[in-house]
């Protein structure tokens, strides 16, 4: 468990489930809980939530075993749609309370993510979310919601892999302390190649995965790896009983690259979908 600044606690490790669709999540997320998964990542762009709820609610655990994290669209910003948009988030996955609520992404270009931000410390306050964070906030995005509000996010959900490891972003989590979680954890299965983390795998008598995740761990970093396989859903949560060596982390360090993002850059996404509406709004016009 990893201890938030708000004093509530999530796994470390989690389940990412995005992807994986409405027809085949129940099965997915139920053969994930039996391995031993308890923190569910989830989002209302993934078009799941309510599969999600679904299996959440044949599994029948306490509900104080399980963690589960939704994100707001991107659509959605703005204080009033928020609060519409987190109403319909929790009745899709059958919940009170979200134990972790999301900006999904910054969108700077809409001007809305602090009002935003105030939507979600207003959900908090009403008892409704646990904990509140954002996802794929550049450090000038969490300076000015820290400033703007006087609330620090309990988490960021940045993409973060040994390809492409963010340490000055990081450092600025340290400072504020926020807990950094790592979306694509595995570099959606392109970090599994790497000759060098094979080789620290095959001293460790452990799978690439494995020392990845671990590493993420060792990190400080909260890591949530998809998978729809039940053979590797166990393999990626069977990460104790060994360590790292420094040695081996500062391989990894070495592996960190200036173009190793794979998904979008949160400075600009978001922009195009934007750009287009209004060009086409112009040009029928
Ligand atoms: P990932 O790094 O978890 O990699 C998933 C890929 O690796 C899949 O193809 C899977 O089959 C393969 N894989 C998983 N375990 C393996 C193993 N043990 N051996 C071999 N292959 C294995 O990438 P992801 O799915 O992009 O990210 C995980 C989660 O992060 C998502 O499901 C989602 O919940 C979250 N996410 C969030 C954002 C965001 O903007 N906040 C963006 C992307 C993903």
């Amino acid at each position: 468990m990893v201890l938030l600044n708000d004093g509530h606690a999530l796994p470390q490790l989690g389940f990412g489930v995005w992807q994986i669709d409405n027809a085949r999540a129940p099965e997915v997320i139920a053969t994930a809980m039996n391995a031993g998964y308890r923190l569910i990542d989830t989002a209302a762009n993934y078009g799941n939530e309510a599969s999600v709820g679904v299996a959440l609610r044949r599994m029948n655990l306490p509900r104080s075993q399980l963690y589960v994290t939704t994100k707001l669209r991107n659509e959605d910003q703005g204080y009033d749609r928020t609060m519409r948009a987190f109403d319909a988030s929790a009745a899709r996955l059958q919940l009170d309370v979200i134990d972790l609520y999301l900006i999904h992404w910054p969108c700077p270009q809409r001007a809305a993510y602090v009002e935003t931000w105030r939507a979600l410390i207003e959900l908090q306050k009403q008892g409704r979310v646990r904990s509140i964070g954002v996802s794929n906030f550049t450090a000038d995005h969490l300076e000015r919601i820290i400033h703007e509000t006087g609330v620090t996010p309990a988490v960021n959900q940045i993409e973060l892999h040994p390809a492409f490891q963010q340490q000055m972003l990081r450092n600025i989590h340290e400072r504020y302390g926020i807990v950094t979680q790592a979306w694509s954890p595995l570099g959606q299965g392109r970090a599994l190649d790497d000759p060098r983390i094979r080789a620290i795998a095959e001293r460790s008598s452990r799978t690439v995965a494995q020392v990845i995740l671990r590493w993420h761990l060792e990190t400080g970093s909260i890591a949530i790896p998809k998978s729809a396989n039940a053979a590797r859903m166990a393999e990626n949560i069977d990460l104790f009983g060994f360590g790292l060596t420094s040695n081996d982390h500062a391989v990894i360090a070495g592996l960190d690259r200036p173009d190793g993002r794979i998904g979008p850059d949160p400075a600009a996404y978001g922009q195009m979908r934007i750009l287009r509406r209004l060009t086409r709004r112009f040009l029928t016009t």
